[in-house]
């Protein structure tokens, strides 16, 4: 994105609010206009002066008053309209940034699982608040600044040639050295900002990262090496960041000297004509007073060619990401049917995540109204992606998936998540109460409905036991529980949803006997009286299926109850002494 269409699509972002927004820089315009008659009362005041001093005129006082009271009247409305302006512009960038950001965010969250599998959220959360904040600078200056340089210098440089010619050649050369100047640095920094600004999200990236795995990091002593990572991800933005410093600074140096150069010429040069009798004495300082306020713009423009430079990249990744289209949208004809009955069709469906190679391929199964069917298998052989695309976290490539005989696409995709309820294997929670987080599963829970789940899912003794009880925290996602009360926790909150239909990825990793045996009541809870699918990984849970469908290389090549497949002698069998009757024995 070019300046221009960049700088375009900036005031677009001021979206209902672009109407004040033009209003304000208006204003500013007809401030920045006013300060116009201040040189050219100051010049007419000298003059008047050296009348009086040469032959004591009264009209000529008379004439005197009348400027200064001018200059006042223009003084006081500037500084009026000035604190208006001030006033309104603030709070309108304020007013929209809280807005941009709070859009981005709900657009963020609407992006698919394979968006944020590929974006690293500590790189999302530097874009959302470094591109808000840009966009605020740019809103503040285009009200305050901009729109008033560009319009002054549009003004001023005419008015100038009007007042002498001669002086405002030397004006107009020097515009013409600034705004060279500004192409050439756009063309030199450009592109290094932008890698800059590459290394500014690695940055947010890791630094994030490390600190969402504080306890690996700890545990592993990696508090040298993360730092030490860190470091060389700082050294290389400081690297490639000095370039461009260096050429700004030589902005800087080339900035003020062309205007000193300017400022003496003019001098020299009004000297000469006014000792000619070429210019009054109060022409020259009109003129002075000009040639301030037009180096002033001039510099001030620098400023803001400075400041895009430095924004720019920062935006276009802000409008990125504000433009990635959810490749999940609901179609308008989509509908919501209401609570499913729980009936799920697999035809044929088909899907890879690479467009290549297939995750999963050619599956079929069907699972009536509360039946449960167990997902077993080695890792990689695609449980976890066919149940993804049940809940839609993706799309298959090929073929269908139907809940109660409607295609998934037909369904609004809200209906489709309130009807499917998902207990992860990593258990997901926020960095809020156990009542909030019990809430994610019904919003409008009662006390006396969260405490009834949490019974159900095992959970209320711990509950009760922590200090705050419903109101105590759960630290960030949830590292102040252990591991069975977090699985009990996301278990209750699935119990609140009561869907329809169940995801449930059993969790691999060992708990101590009692533990076990709660979480296992919980799921036992859970899972009643409705569909449910479950990634098994033990054996009380594979007897109990309806089905069990067994997947190898994304296809399932085995599928019936547990006692026709141990006792077909086929791949299950073979897993199931291997993997389900081991581990269990284990176990016990
Ligand atoms: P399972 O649940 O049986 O362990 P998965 O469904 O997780 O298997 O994985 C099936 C295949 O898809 C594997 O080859 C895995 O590497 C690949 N895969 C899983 N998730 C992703 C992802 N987000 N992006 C790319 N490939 C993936």
């Amino acid at each position: 994105m070019d300046f221009v269409r960049l700088y375009q699509r900036v005031l677009r972002e001021l979206g209902s609010e672009r109407r004040l927004g033009w209003t304000l820089a208006l204003a500013n315009v007809a401030l920045a206009s006013a300060q116009f008659a201040e040189p050219i009362l100051f010049g007419r005041i000298i003059d008047a002066l050296t009348m009086i001093q040469a032959d004591k005129n009264n009209a000529v006082l008379t004439t005197l008053i009348v400027l200064l009271a001018a200059w006042a009247g223009f003084g006081l409305f500037s500084i009026l309209c000035g604190t208006l302006v001030a006033l309104h512009a603030d709070r309108l960038a304020h007013r929209r940034r809280q807005a941009v950001l709070t859009d981005y965010f709900e657009h963020v969250l609407q992006l698919p699982l394979a968006y944020h599998s590929g974006t690293h959220s500590g790189r999302l959360m530097k874009v959302m608040l470094q591109g808000t904040d840009s966009l605020w600078a740019m809103w503040l200056g285009f009200f305050r600044e901009h729109m008033s340089a560009f319009i002054s210098l549009l003004v001023l440089l005419p008015l100038s040639l009007f007042l002498n010619w001669r002086l405002a050649l030397l004006l107009v050369v020097l515009c013409a050295g600034f705004a060279l100047l500004a192409i050439l640095l756009v063309r030199k920094t450009d592109k290094m900002q932008s890698a800059v600004e590459r290394h500014y999200s690695d940055l947010a990236e890791r630094a994030s990262d490390t600190l969402g795995n504080i306890a690996l990091v700890q545990s592993y002593a990696r508090i040298e090496a993360e730092v030490s990572g860190l470091r060389s991800v700082a050294e290389r933005l400081l690297a490639a960041q000095i370039p461009v410093l260096s050429w700004w600074a030589l902005a800087t140096v080339l900035t003020r000297a062309g205007t000193t150069i300017t400022i003496l010429c003019i001098i020299i040069i009004g000297t000469w004509l006014s000792l000619q009798g070429l210019a009054t004495i109060g022409e020259m300082v009109t003129f002075m007073n000009f040639a301030v306020m037009v180096i002033g713009r001039m510099e001030s423009t620098i400023g803001f060619v400075n400041r895009m430079v430095w924004d720019a990249p920062r935006l276009r990744e802000f409008f990125e990401v504000l433009d990635t289209r959810p490749s999940l949208r609901d179609r308008p004809d989509s509908i919501d049917p209401g609570r499913a009955v729980g009936e799920v069709a697999f035809s044929n469906v088909s899907f890879s995540y690479d467009g290549r190679m297939p995750a999963v391929a050619e599956l079929n199964f069907t699972a009536k109204p509360g039946e449960m069917i167990a997902l077993v298998g080695p890792t990689g052989a695609g449980k976890s992606t066919s149940l993804a695309l049940l809940h839609r976290a993706f799309d298959p490539q090929s073929g269908s998936i139907k809940i109660d005989g409607v295609d998934l696409p037909e369904l609004k995709l809200g209906a489709l998540r309130r009807n499917i309820g998902v207990v992860f294997q990593e258990t997901l929670l926020f960095n809020r109460s156990i009542a909030d987080n019990l809430h994610a599963g019904k919003p409008d829970a009662t006390e006396e409905e969260m405490r009834s789940a949490a019974q159900r899912a095992q959970a209320l003794d711990f509950i009760e036991r922590a200090p705050d009880g419903f109101q105590s925290r759960v630290g960030e996602r949830g590292r102040m529980l252990s591991g069975g009360e977090r699985q009990r926790l996301s278990i209750a909150r699935a119990l609140l949803k009561d869907p329809p239909i169940l995801i449930l990825d059993e969790a691999t990793s060992a708990l101590d006997a009692t533990t076990e045996a709660k979480v296992l009541a919980a799921l036992d809870e859970v899972m009643k009286n409705r569909t449910t699918f479950v990634i098994a990984h033990r054996l009380a849970t594979v007897r109990k299926a309806t089905r069990i469908l067994v997947f190898e290389n994304g296809r399932i090549i085995e599928s019936g109850s547990f006692d026709e497949l141990f006792a077909r002698g086929g791949a299950f069998a073979a897993l199931a002494r291997a993997q389900f009757m081991t581990a269990d024995a284990a176990a016990e």
